[in-house]
Order: structure tokens, then sequence, then C-alpha cells
């Protein structure tokens, strides 16, 4: 049975096995010569493919039971898995949550904030498994907030012999940073621990458009102005199409009338202009829980357009101006490929792998027609553009990258290769993604 990611343009080597228990799930790895997880399959590339079993822990974890539907995302060749596992635990001392790796945010954030705690990022979908979005670094948006794996504590971690480690942030400091992002090298993670944060409430504006050139400049103001800001341009036009303003809520915050000389837009809009928004997280500055706005997309719904590639680059923040003038410049040859391309801040923290490790970033995100040829035509370019910025790709998405820059741009990569031999001396949990691009 093929097995394909959300998105649809990868088919996943190895065979789906899905256990039912973690003493199922041992079994499997201590039985199998190479494993690897899969999460909500909603990377671009060949990241989880497998030379042997394809492991899902969908069955283990916990789903709200008002969140019965995450949308049409059930990807081809999967049988919808009813999660059973038991509910997150939250320390009302700490305000840390321990949770199933495969539990999805949107599941998290709802049991979270019904006890009046939340996380403090998210994704731009809440549809993301737990331990699938930490593994590759992902991040939310807001210049003062890092990847969502910063708020991680605690790893629980199914190793090659089919026995459990534990990790935790007090206990282990300096690799703990090297296991969060661990892009499914060191086994298979079976819960972690988050950080969280009393529940508050997100008011969420949307401006446009705003000109390509007021925001090369004024890029770090605009990046200032809110939680979290995103900014989307079709690169057709010279414009930004819209500017998503994410404000943490009181009632004295005042929402600028204009950003830019943009107004706000009297209805609201999807990040792809002209695509019906009935899939995006209120907007029209009408206050919510943060879990319901800090995604621009809705866990009942399907995210984003769903026929699409998506690629990204993370470029050290003090070569914003740099990289919004190198995109701009990118326009003639990709906008026919472009739905849309988000741009956006994330802030440094301490993962070894993660390309935000110890730099501030702007992301530069594309989200392509789903062409993979033709996107995959242009994938050296955008290497060479922001390869030359010190940009780094993000490791879920689609790219090609110069292997060695690759391998330098992470100091921490030895260290790294290190914690995969003390939790995996035989390899098992490698694949080719590995060995092209970490080992
Ligand atoms: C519509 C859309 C919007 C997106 N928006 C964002 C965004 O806002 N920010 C961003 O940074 N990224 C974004 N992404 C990319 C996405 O967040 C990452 O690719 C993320 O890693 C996907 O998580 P997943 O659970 O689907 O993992 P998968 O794609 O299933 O797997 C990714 C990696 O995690 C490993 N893994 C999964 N589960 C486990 C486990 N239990 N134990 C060990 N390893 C595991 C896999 O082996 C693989 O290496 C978006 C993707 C889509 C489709």
């Amino acid at each position: 049975m093929t097995v394909r990611n959300w998105a649809g343009n990868h088919s996943y080597a190895g065979t789906l096995v899905s256990p039912a228990s973690l003493d199922e799930a041992a079994d499997v790895v201590a039985r199998s010569r190479r494993v690897r997880a899969i999460g909500s399959r909603h990377s671009f590339n060949d990241i989880a493919d497998s030379e042997q079993a394809l492991v899902s822990l969908d069955a283990l974890a916990y789903r709200h039971p008002d969140i019965t539907q995450h949308g049409s995302d059930a990807p081809e060749g999967i049988s919808p898995v009813v999660p059973a596992g038991p509910e997150p635990e939250l320390d009302p001392t700490t305000g840390r949550v321990r949770v199933a790796g495969a539990t999805r945010y949107a599941d998290l954030v709802r049991f979270l904030e019904e006890r009046g705690r939340t996380l403090a990022n998210l994704a731009s979908l809440p549809h993301l498994a737990v331990a699938g979005a930490l593994a590759t670094g992902t991040h939310g948006s807001g210049a003062g907030n890092p990847i969502l794996g910063a708020a991680a504590t605690g790893l629980e971690i199914l190793t090659a012999n089919g026995s459990l480690r534990t990790l935790t942030r007090d206990t282990d400091g300096d690799a703990f940073d090297g296991a969060v992002v661990s892009l499914g090298a060191l086994g298979l993670v079976t819960a972690v621990t988050l950080e969280t944060v009393p529940a508050f409430d997100v008011a969420q504006t949307v401006y446009g458009p705003a000109r390509f050139e007021d925001v090369i400049d004024g890029f770090e103001e605009v990046s200032a102005l809110g939680y979290s800001v995103s900014l989307f341009t079709t690169l057709r036009g010279q414009v930004f199409d819209t500017v998503w303003l994410k404000q943490a809520y009181d009632p004295a915050t005042t929402v600028p009338a204009t950003i830019l000389g943009a107004p706000a837009y009297p209805e609201k809009v999807h990040p792809i202009p002209g695509v019906d928004p009935g899939n995006c997280t209120d907007q029209l500055g009408v206050p919510g829980p943060a879990g319901d706005r800090l995604p621009h997309f809705r866990a009942d719904q399907l995210p984003s357009a769903g026929e699409e590639i998506q690629s990204e680059y993370l470029i050290p923040r003090a070569r914003a101006r740099e990289a919004l003038l190198a995109l701009d410049g990118l326009a003639g040859v990709i906008a026919g490929l472009v739905q849309t391309c988000e741009v956006r801040s994330i802030a440094a923290d301490g993962a070894w792998l993660s390309p935000m490790h110890e730099r501030d970033c702007v992301a530069v995100h594309f989200t392509f027609v789903r062409d993979a040829a033709a996107v995959g035509a242009v994938l050296p370019l955008l290497e060479a553009t922001f390869g030359a910025l010190d940009g780094v790709p993000h490791w879920g998405k689609v790219f090609d990258a110069d292997p060695a820059r690759l391998r330098a741009r992470y100091p921490r990569r030895r260290d790294f290769l290190e914690l995969m031999r003390d939790f995996d001396p035989q390899g098992t949990f490698t694949n080719d993604f590995l060995r092209r691009w970490v080992l």
C-alpha cells in the first residue's frame, strides 16, 4: 500500500505499521533493521522515508472529543485511525503538560484552554502532530517567538533496542537541546512535555495591499507591531497582498488604522488571493483564544489550499532587507509557480539542528503549485539566492541545497552525530535524507 504525504507530492518508502500500544511499538522497533516515524505527514520531502518499517503512532495520540475531524486532511493510503491515547497530564504546579507525541496541536491546545492554559506559540496550522513538528524545527511567527520545540521540557524516546529513554531540559541540559530537533533520527518520540502559559486572547486583523518597497523599508517596524505578524505576497504587482497582525488582546489594545498605508480588509481573506477564506481562523479584530487565532487555518478544515508544494529558507534577521530585495528579484522567474509567499520573523533558540540555532531569523516561505518538476527546477535558484545570505532550508519542505554548506552551517552537527551514535549505534533510524544532509 502506498502511503502519501498530506500534500500528495511524495510517496513514502517503507511499510506502514500502526502499533496499538507502546509495547507493540517497542516490539516493532526491536524486530526491525530500519525504522522511521511518521507524524501527521505534513512534510513535503523524503525526511520520513524508511528502508523498512514506517511507524505511525496515531493510535496512541490523544484526541479531544469535540474535535472529531481535522477536515479532509487524511492522506491517501491511510485508513483513518481513531486515536485512543490517554488525556494529557497537566501539572498545576509547574504548568507543564505531558502528552503523547502523535497528538495534534489542535487537540492539545483545546484541552489546555479548557483548563485556563495554552501554548505560547503555534504554527500556521494546528493539524500537526507535536512530535513531528518538533522533529523538523517547525515554527510559527513573531519576532519574539522561537520554534515550537523551545517549549519542550521533556522527551520520551523509544530507542532502537526497544527501550524507552527520557530526556529533560532540567537534567540533560545540552543534550536536550540536541534531541529537540531530531529529524526523527534518535528514535520514536512517544511523549513530549511542554511548557504552557496562562490562556490569553488574540485579535487578528488583516491589512493590505502594502507596497513591496514599503515592506522592504518598514519590515522591522511592522514585525514589531504584534505578537505574531505574517506578510503574504504572490510576487505579482509589486505588493504584499496581506499583512496579518495578531495581537495579544486586552480591552485597551489599540489596533492600527493602517499598516504601511494599507487599510484593514473589511472582510475575511485567505493567504492565497481569491481563495475562499472559510478555512481561515477568525479575523476582523474579533478576539478569541490564542489556539483559534495564532494559526492561520482552522482545525476543522483543510488547511492552506491542499494542492501545493512548500519550500522555505530561514535567513539571519540582520539580513532581512537583503532577503526581501532578493525575493523581489526572483519574481520574474518564479512568480508563475507561486500561489503565495509568506514572510515571518522567528526568534533564536538553542536546538542544535534548528535553522534558528542562536540566531534570530526571517523566514521566506513559498507555497508553490503542485508541479514537482517545475518546482524542482527552481530550487537551485532558491539555494543560490538565500544560501548566499546564510539562509538554510526548512527541514520538512522541499529544497536542493549544497550539502557541504548545510553541514557547515550547523556548528553542533558533530555533537548531534555523537548523540545519534549514543541513541542508535546501529543506525536503525537512519535514512537517505539523513545520509544526504546530516551524516
Ligand atoms: C499546510 C501546511 C502548513 C505548514 N505550516 C508550517 C508553519 O507554519 N511552520 C513550519 O515551520 N512548518 C510548517 N509546515 C511544515 C510542517 O510543520 C513540518 O513539516 C512538520 O514537521 C510536519 O509535522 P508532521 O507531524 O506532519 O511530521 P511528518 O511530516 O510526518 O514527519 C516529519 C519528521 O518528523 C519525524 N517524526 C514524526 N513523528 C515522530 C515521532 N513520533 N518520533 C520521532 N520522529 C517523528 C519523521 O520521522 C520526520 O523526520 C506546514 C506544512 C503544511 C502541509
